[in-house]
């Protein structure tokens, strides 16, 4: 008998980053890592600026940058909802190394001038940053 499986779709202000099936989904969610397989009781929580992983063989995931959100699952269905998200192959390092470099020159300025909105959206420019760069990196 086939595996069972669950749908996984994730969704940007810019459109769907990646639709598939999956036997096994796992998301770090702002409240630890979940993992998620097909009838999963429903769950909705916000997601860390973190990867998300989708089970498509043995040892073998598709990875998924996404810098925060929401993730909902009902029905199985796997809907994440980012403000950002990219496939581990569409990720340009070069841009976040880039990203990553303003974001520390950022924090240097804002610490400097004692501006704490300045530092905290530099902190998650890091965060999202340092990410895209850990992802690649596996
Ligand atoms: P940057 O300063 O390089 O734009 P950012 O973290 O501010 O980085 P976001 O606002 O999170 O960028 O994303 C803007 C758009 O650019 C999104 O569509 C996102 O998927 C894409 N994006 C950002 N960084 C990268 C990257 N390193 N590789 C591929 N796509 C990226």
């Amino acid at each position: 008998m086939a595996e069972p499986v669950l749908t996984v779709n994730v969704v940007t202000p810019d459109g769907t980053v990646y639709n598939d099936q999956s036997a096994l989904v796992i998301c770090k969610t702002t409240g630890g890592e979940v993992g998620i397989m097909p009838n999963h009781i429903p769950l909705l929580a916000s997601l860390a600026i973190d990867e998300i992983r989708v089970k498509k063989g043995e040892d073998r995931f598709d990875e998924i940058a996404v810098s925060g959100g929401f993730c909902e699952f009902s029905e199985n269905t796997l809907t994440v909802l980012a403000s950002a998200a990219e496939r581990k192959e569409d990720i340009d390092v070069s841009r976040a190394e880039q990203a990553k470099k303003r974001a520390e020159e950022a924090i240097v300025a804002a610490k400097q001038k004692h501006d704490d909105a300045a530092m905290r959206r530099a902190e998650v420019s890091l965060r999202r940053a340092i990410n895209r760069l850990n992802i690649k990196k596996n």
